[in-house]
């Protein structure tokens, strides 16, 4: 057990530890930041790079103490159980490439540690099966990083869906094209680009497993609604590259409503340009990820109404996660704080033996990650199939 005592928890820091995030890593940093934005997690242990070295670099980087920057994730479940509960890490934030997600969550997780894991939550459907399995039998809380649920105004999005002020859903147009693997930036060596291109580490989708997968986990959030079907067409541009960079894929929902989704990392001048419309039978909403603050409402023959992240008017979890003033903007890291923000407070609940509520458990979880993995393997088989529509595969 990792437990302290039960009233402490509450109080006090939950200890984290990292596995990835090495030196020149991109998403690692990230959660460091993120998760201390609010006071309430501290950094004590890590494996932070494949390679030892860098792991011990990362470690005196971060001014910890040098026996707990482990050489490798295994040496750290050892040694972080060799100490007393009162030590000992909490919970592990798994940063690495998407071949590693598996082991080590499933490793921590047996162990006794909760676990926060990036996305694509595994390499495939049969692991992520696997993992839902371990995370129900160990009782450990687990959060997956689709960070773009944390944003206040896609909680109001979801909100005004749950409230019906959208009337039923009817269709769903939702796209993230980036332009960074326009060219064949792996072959240079590029960090990011070298795995996210090699089926071996990043899975059966290339471009759709980094961003098509965000782009879906967004539309269930928001929505709540099902893929019932799909018909899908991946591309390869970059000539001799082995997984996709374009998706494009038409949605048949389980309620009737109808999507397009599209991802690229082809798409020249496009950044991080994730922007999902819903139309209901009653209005409309709008949400752009590089403007997250706003969130425009549309009702026929009514003029546009802009909600703005701060006001008065949201719903209480937009409320919960907004740290400034409207009109001072939050974004990507704040986001990311949020998803941390609800999972500390799930594991705080957990340690001193409370319920935790229906707002703290708002966060992506190891469902959403067996929902990915499943539209990774339904778009690679209808892009495959001669075929038209490919059923869910569930
Ligand atoms: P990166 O290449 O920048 O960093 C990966 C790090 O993991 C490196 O430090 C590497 O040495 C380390 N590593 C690899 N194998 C390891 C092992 N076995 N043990 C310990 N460390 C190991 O990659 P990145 O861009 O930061 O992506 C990492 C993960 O985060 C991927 O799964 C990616 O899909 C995900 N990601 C998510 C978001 C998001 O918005 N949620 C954004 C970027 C990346």
């Amino acid at each position: 057990m990792i437990e302290g005592s039960k009233t402490d928890a509450m109080t006090r820091k939950l200890r984290m530890g990292m596995v990835g995030g090495g030196p020149g890593a991109f998403i690692g940093e990230v959660h460091r930041k993120a998760a201390r934005m609010d006071g309430h997690v501290e950094i004590v242990a890590g494996a932070f790079d494949i390679d030892p070295a860098k792991s011990r670099e990362m470690g005196r980087i971060l001014n910890l103490d040098p026996k707990r920057a482990y050489d490798t994730y295994e040496k750290m479940i050892e040694g972080e159980l060799k100490l007393s509960p009162e030590e000992r890490i909490d919970f592990v934030s798994i940063t690495t490439p998407n071949n590693w997600h598996y082991p080590i969550a499933k490793a921590f997780l047996e162990a006794g540690f909760h676990v926060v894991c990036e996305k694509p939550m595994t390499m495939n459907v049969e692991e992520a099966l696997a993992l839902r399995d371990v995370v129900k039998k160990s009782g450990k809380v687990f959060a997956l990083l689709h960070n773009y649920t944390g944003y206040p105004m896609v909680k109001h999005a979801r909100w005004m869906v749950k409230q019906g002020m959208l009337g039923k859903v009817q269709k769903i147009v939702v796209e993230y094209p980036q332009d960074w693997l326009l060219k064949r930036i792996e072959l240079e060596g590029q960090m990011q680009a070298s795995w996210r291109t090699d089926p071996k580490q990043a899975g059966a989708g290339g471009c759709l497993g980094d961003i098509g997968t965000h782009a879906e986990n967004l539309a269930h959030y928001i929505t709540g609604l099902y893929i019932d079907e799909l018909c899908a067409d991946l591309t390869t541009f970059a000539k001799g590259r082995l997984l996709d960079d374009d998706v494009n894929v038409l949605l048949r929902y389980e309620n009737g409503a109808k999507g397009v989704l599209h991802s690229s990392q082809i798409s020249t001048g496009q950044e991080n340009n994730l922007n999902i419309r819903v139309w209901g039978t009653e209005g409309a909403i709008e949400w752009h990820q590089e403007n997250p603050n706003y969130l425009y409402f549309y009702r026929q023959g009514e003029p546009v109404q802009i909600l703005r992240r701060g006001g008065a008017y949201l719903c209480d979890a937009a409320k919960r996660h907004t740290r400034l003033p409207s009109g001072h903007p939050e974004a990507f890291l704040e986001a990311f704080a949020n998803i941390y923000q609800n999972f500390v407070a799930t594991v705080r609940a957990q340690l001193s033996g409370a319920q935790p509520t229906e707002l703290d458990l708002d966060f992506p979880n190891v469902d959403d990650g067996v929902i990915g993995m499943q539209f990774i393997e339904t778009v690679v088989a209808s892009a495959k199939s001669d075929r038209k529509w490919e059923k869910f595969h569930k």
